[in-house]
């Protein structure tokens, strides 16, 4: 009798802890997730109490263009705002629109610098130009907040640009 009582005690036990395993494996994706959007649009975060019930809703999250170069991120902005972006040598910069290469002169070079031309409008992205030598990444076109599963990449110039 006192034998099963333990038994049923190590069972509990256990489950207990099964339990507390998958609440942390579940609270460190949560985390995770919710480190991916902290944008300052959010605007449930003024709210108290309620916020930790609506990460359904969070998903819903505004996408971005992300720029990735070699192995790293060095821009984000949101697709929804137009501009045009220079992306060089890996430094990404809002210019005038109606900015080309042919008016930057000399400086657009490819043996001098490595540019790219992002043009981010009506929720598309698409590199207008670029002087990389196989012009893969303005061919390929545009990516839309509906359409973005192949990414734009430029391998002469190690541009990775994804939305997200
Ligand atoms: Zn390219």
């Amino acid at each position: 009798m006192e034998k099963s009582e333990n038994k049923k005690r190590n069972i509990i036990l256990i489950a207990a802890i099964l339990i507390l395993i998958l609440l942390s494996f579940g609270l460190t994706a949560y985390m995770r997730n919710s480190s991916k959007h902290k944008e300052p649009s959010e605007t449930t975060s003024g709210a108290s109490g309620s916020a930790e019930t609506e990460s359904t809703e969070a998903s819903e999250k505004e996408l971005q263009v992300v720029v990735q170069y070699v192995d790293r991120e060095i821009f984000k902005a949101p697709l929804s705002k137009d501009a045009l972006y220079m992306i060089k040598d890996g430094v990404v910069s809002e210019v005038p629109e109606g900015t080309t290469l042919e008016s930057m002169g000399d400086e657009a070079l490819e043996t001098k610098h490595h540019i790219n031309l992002m043009q981010v409008k009506d929720n598309s992205v698409s590199v207008i130009e670029s002087n990389c030598s196989n012009q893969i990444c303005v061919s390929i076109g545009k990516m839309t907040d509906t359409d973005y599963d192949f990414p734009i990449t430029c391998l002469p110039h190690g541009l990775i640009i994804v939305i997200q």
